[in-house]
């Protein structure tokens, strides 16, 4: 056997492995032993809720009637799809063009397709503390430099963010970007104030900045409006944006877009031909079905009312049982963040799952600093009886383990 190591490249040693695979296998080791296992773990929607018997009759259809739907297809995406989709998020997000748009496999290889053609080793890029994983492990294993601005209910702490910016003097000019989730943000649930949204446009401007907004969760929050998207306030072109069907439509299919300028587009479409020739053409004929026949909206009122609903039964557990925690209440998307005083985050997550059959997320590895004693929860996807079940043996178990620990 030769060592491999010798081979390897310099940006390999970057590389670190999600901690969500191995918590994963975990549930999966303790539930094959026979023990049934309530995850709050979960980064999906509930499959009850997607419209499966509708989108399984398409599916047919479509394999049966389009020869070239198991075929490869452009690069860029499906003309038909993007058209569709450029109104979709006309209606929801931003106006923009089908083709101002790239689809891709998710919006996970959009935000990574980005990151490669402005990310250099030693780069800078900003992002709200805690941020998402994935996009995290994404940005560092291209070798940038990543500074988290804090949140509070508000959203990012833009006065933190100028403080940084000002502090950073000559290294300003190594800030390629501030990537943000302003609507129900993962993993901490907070969406950003229309205020703190303005701020943050006019802090881009000062300072010459890019930023890239990711609406994963836009669709699910539960107000009436919406609050309006960085990218449609944009005057300046200094908002790429990033989104999904994911949280909607499924998570297996794999549908996400990139809008960027044209000057960059054309670079991301090369850039991506080598990565991903294209995304899954089946699903994509699907998606064109699941908006053209404007199934998203039974989906997304569905979603919002069910996950409503499972949300405030958590709230109430958690407030009633874990009185300790602290936790902003989100105003819609999967997740909740709860901060437990005098807790090793990753080591309480392990031992409630080995313990008590409850998986949850430590939410450490989501922070640029700090975080040791945060928890992430999903609440859309375990059923209400789960939640009521897994909040009760959360809080038993906490409230000894904060005795023992006490001792
Ligand atoms: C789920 C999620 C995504 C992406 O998911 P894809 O399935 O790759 O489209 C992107 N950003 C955030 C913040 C998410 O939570």
């Amino acid at each position: 056997m030769p060592g491999y190591s010798r081979f390897l490249s310099e940006r390999a040693s970057l590389i670190q492995p999600s901690p969500l695979s191995s918590i994963i296998s975990k549930i999966n080791e303790i539930a094959k032993k026979g023990i049934k296992v309530i995850s709050f773990a979960a980064g999906d929607p509930d499959p009850n809720v997607l419209p499966r018997e509708e989108l399984s009759k398409i599916s047919q259809e479509i394999l049966h009637d389009i020869p070239s739907s198991v075929l490869y297809t452009p690069s860029i995406g499906l003309e038909e799809l993007r058209e569709e989709l450029s109104k979709f998020i006309s209606r929801y997000d931003f106006t923009v063009s089908s083709d101002e748009l790239i689809l891709t496999g998710g919006s996970t290889v959009a935000i990574d397709l980005l990151a490669r053609i402005l990310v250099d080793s030693g780069d800078i890029v900003i992002l709200e503390n805690p941020s998402y994983i994935n996009t995290l492990l994404a940005f560092r294993q291209l070798g940038a430099d990543l500074i988290g601005v804090n949140i509070d209910e508000n959203g990012m702490n833009v006065e933190e963010l100028e403080k940084t910016l000002k502090n950073l003097g000559e290294k300003l000019n190594r800030v390629k970007f501030i990537y943000t989730i302003p609507t129900c943000q993962n993993p901490a649930g907070v969406t950003m104030s229309l205020e703190r949204r303005k701020n943050l446009l006019e802090i881009a401007t000062k300072y010459d900045l890019l930023i890239l907004e990711d609406t994963a969760y836009n669709y699910l929050y539960f107000g009436e409006h919406t609050l309006p998207t960085l990218k449609s306030m944009d005057k300046e072109g200094r908002v790429i944006a990033t989104g999904t069907l994911s949280k909607i439509m499924g998570t297996g299919f794999r549908i996400g877009w990139l809008a960027a300028p044209n000057d960059l587009r054309k670079l991301i479409i090369a850039e991506k031909q080598q990565i991903e020739f294209c995304p899954p053409t089946i699903s994509q004929y699907l998606a064109i079905e699941f908006l053209k026949r404007r199934i998203y909206e039974r989906s997304i009122e569905k979603a919002k009312r069910v996950y409503q609903e499972k949300l405030r039964v958590m709230l109430g557990l958690l407030k009633d049982r874990i009185s300790e925690a602290r936790f902003i209440e989100p105003k819609g998307g999967m997740f909740i963040m709860l901060e437990l005083p005098n807790i090793d985050g990753e080591k309480f997550s392990n031992d409630l799952l080995e313990n008590k059959a409850v998986a949850t997320i430590p939410a450490k590895k989501f922070h640029v600093q700090g975080g040791e004693n945060r928890i992430r929860l999903n609440f859309s996807r375990p059923s209400i009886q789960e939640i009521e079940e897994g909040i009760m043996r959360f809080a038993e178990y906490y409230r000894n383990y904060e005795k023992r620990d006490g001792e």
